[in-house]
């Protein structure tokens, strides 16, 4: 018999998003109640390699995906209306490695 568990994160449960580079291994966090400027990571703060160019779309989809989740959590948590459902984003299932 296989079991799976789903599971579920609420939007407020989200802290942050990290920034790992693939170089170096250096990480940022970048706290959701803060303001993000993305520009400043368009280079890694320890070995310098490029994390974006110039014109690329994945600076505008990190502050947006910053934004959206921000403001969904703040209108889910009483932002001047009922909701009449839950919000809960799907997350992949614990692996677990024991051989048993
Ligand atoms: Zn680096």
């Amino acid at each position: 018999m296989t079991i799976q568990a789903k599971r579920f994160m609420e939007l407020s449960d989200i802290l942050g998003m990290r920034l790992r580079c693939n170089e170096c291994s250096t990480e940022i966090l970048v706290p959701f109640d803060r303001e993000i400027r993305v520009k400043k990571f368009r280079t890694c703060p320890h070995c310098n390699a490029a994390w974006t160019t110039n014109g690329t779309s994945i600076e505008n989809a990190i502050e947006e995906a910053m934004q959206t989740v921000r403001v969904l959590a703040n209108l889910l948590q009483g932002g001047g209306f009922r909701a009449g459902f839950s919000l809960t984003l799907e997350i992949k299932p614990e692996t677990c490695d024991d051989k048993d």
